[in-house]
């Protein structure tokens, strides 16, 4: 079973996979925790050129391009291992921030961008996808700037946020999507409920 956590900045996201592996793991559950970008070697680095400040500008597909190198290394390295032996994979982030932040806050087209990641990820999407929304003015006064992408500007992040609840509107099937303005606490039941039927999958 594969979960991604999705949401713009300060939405909870960590905290809430983190709640979501104890409980899995106290069920007996072999879990694998990742995120992206940043959950290999090679993502590591990847993860210092995007999100360092000394970085600079970035060419918006040159960006979208190092993303899907993250996601290609994070999906063959970690991913599609660990659900190959039968753990559920919870991952912080995953193809929906590429298509928010790379396609709607960067405004390349949509399905190139798309196509992209795709490829990258062999294809292989999460059997449920958490958003957790919540609007940017909120989340991004949780802490001072830290990285390139946090400081851009509010009309980017409102992008980004529609982006997320886009997607999830076009698949509802596939979808959670939180208010993560609520209790940390009454959120983490939401998604046990809704997740529960899904693993064994
Ligand atoms: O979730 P985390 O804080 O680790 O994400 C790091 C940064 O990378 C965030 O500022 C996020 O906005 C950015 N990001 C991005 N495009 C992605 C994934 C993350 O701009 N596809």
């Amino acid at each position: 079973c594969f979960v991604a956590f999705e949401g713009g900045e300060g939405a909870g996201k960590s905290t809430q996979s983190q709640r979501l592996r104890e409980w899995l793991e106290a069920d007996g559950y072999d879990v694998v925790l990742t995120r992206e970008p940043g959950a290999t070697e090679v993502g590591a680095k990847l993860r210092t050129i995007v999100l360092d400040p000394a970085t600079g500008d970035i060419s918006p597909r040159t960006e979208a391009l190092l993303y899907a190198a993250d996601k290609a290394e994070h999906v063959d390295r970690v991913v599609a291992p660990a659900l190959a032996r039968g753990a559920v994979v919870v991952t912080d982030r995953y193809v929906d921030s590429t298509l928010a932040y790379q396609g709607a806050g960067r405004a390349l087209v949509d399905r190139e961008v798309e196509r992209i990641a795709r490829w990258a990820t062999d294809d292989l999407r999460p059997n449920l996808t958490v958003l957790l929304d919540l609007p940017p003015q909120q989340g991004l006064t949780r802490f001072v700037e830290r990285d390139r992408i946090e400081a851009e500007s509010v009309d980017f992040h409102e992008r980004v946020r529609d982006g997320f609840v886009h997607l999830a509107g076009n698949a509802p099937e596939h979808y959670l999507v939180v208010d993560a303005r609520r209790p940390v606490d009454e959120i983490a039941e939401e998604i046990r409920h809704r997740l529960r039927p899904l693993l064994d999958h």
